[in-house]
């Protein structure tokens, strides 16, 4: 799936929901999700199939953010993560820090 057609799937689930919301209580909601990542990065034992849930949690917030304020996502992360890295200009990075 791309992350446009995700980003549309999500939309067509939840926009009316993300909008009643706004984007205050949606930003906190993305915040628990991130805290449930950081509980389970705590844990003695990784497990991976919960992680993996918490990071698809944390995904699926972030898109609901963009789609209150109608930001394409796919665009977004094209135009932010082009092939090669921004700062150095190369694939694979090669900055310092
Ligand atoms: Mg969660
Ligand atoms: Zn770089």
């Amino acid at each position: 799936m791309r992350m446009s057609e995700f980003q549309a799937l999500l939309k067509k689930l939840y926009l009316q929901k993300d909008l009643n919301r706004g984007i205050e209580s949606t930003y906190i909601w993305l915040i628990e999700e991130i805290g449930e990542l950081a509980t389970l990065l705590n844990a003695q034992e990784l497990d991976k199939t919960k992680i993996s849930e918490e990071l698809a949690d944390i995904i699926a917030w972030t898109i609901s953010i963009a789609n209150i304020l109608n930001i394409d996502i796919e665009k977004a992360i094209v135009s932010k993560y082009p092939n090669k890295c921004k700062k150095c200009n190369s694939s694979p990075c090669n900055c310092v820090k």
